[in-house]
């Protein structure tokens, strides 16, 4: 940063929407005015994700009953007739948005009642959790209990400490992993180039090529700037290979 004024970084570091590139080529997060927190485009960008959460669970619920895509389908190891598969990473991540939203739903409510039937208490939370994402992403630094799977198959209750913008970025993850798991982010299209933030040949364009995504660091640029950053052409080229 090169003016001297007091500005922080986008909490999001290299994978901020709006990280800048110093004169040494190091990346850094968009400039903000309170330290930790997020610049507007990373915050927006989590919000709307966030608000589509209801739908994203809506969607893991429907998607149970599919038969799974080839690629992902469980390998049977012992043929019965019986083995049908489940979709276990359905199951965790609809588990995971209702735990969160309703987490976060009660810090926010301080306590109001929530229904007590799965759906409608997942629409609930996450309606609370939407109609207050500034509240939320203004929440301090505070220890939280946690179930966490254990690496010999139990739970495990652990300490873990959070703040409003882990918060967000927790749930706007949770978006993001519906997608993958229900496959809607697939329509990739690779790049032959190495991705110039950590070196990896992993650069994939969306579908609609507005974006260039890194699938090893999660760096994401929007398409101008991408070839702005890469010289012109990138997104001409890559079809040719
Ligand atoms: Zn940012
Ligand atoms: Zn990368």
């Amino acid at each position: 940063m090169t003016n001297g004024e007091p500005i922080h970084e986008c909490r999001q570091g290299t994978r901020c929407h709006s990280r800048v590139r110093d004169d040494e080529g190091r990346w850094h997060g968009g400039g903000i005015e309170r330290p930790d927190t997020l610049c507007r485009s990373c915050e927006e960008s989590a919000f709307a994700s966030i608000r589509q959460l209801y739908d994203d669970w809506l969607l893991l619920e429907a998607a149970k009953l599919q038969p799974p895509p080839k690629d992902r389908a469980p390998k049977v190891t012992h043929s019965t007739p019986y083995s049908i598969p489940i979709r276990l990473d359905i199951d965790t991540l609809q588990s995971a948005i209702e735990d969160e939203t309703l987490t976060w739903a009660r810090i926010i409510t301080r306590g109001d009642p929530v229904p007590t039937q799965r759906q409608k208490c997942v629409q609930k939370c996450v309606a609370i959790v939407a109609a207050n994402l500034g509240t939320l992403i203004d929440q301090t630094w505070r220890h939280h209990w946690r179930m966490t799977p254990r690496a010999d198959g139990g739970d495990e209750l652990i300490h873990v400490g959070l703040d409003g913008v882990d918060a967000v970025l927790g749930l706007a993850d949770l978006h993001r992993r519906t997608r993958e798991v229900l496959g809607l982010n697939e329509t990739r299209i690779w790049l032959p180039d190495p991705c110039h933030v950590c070196g990896v040949k992993a650069l994939t364009s969306s579908s609609d090529q507005e974006k260039v995504t890194c699938q090893a660091c999660r760096a994401v640029w929007a398409k101008e700037e991408f070839a702005r950053l890469n010289g012109v052409g990138v997104l001409d080229t890559k079809r040719a290979s």
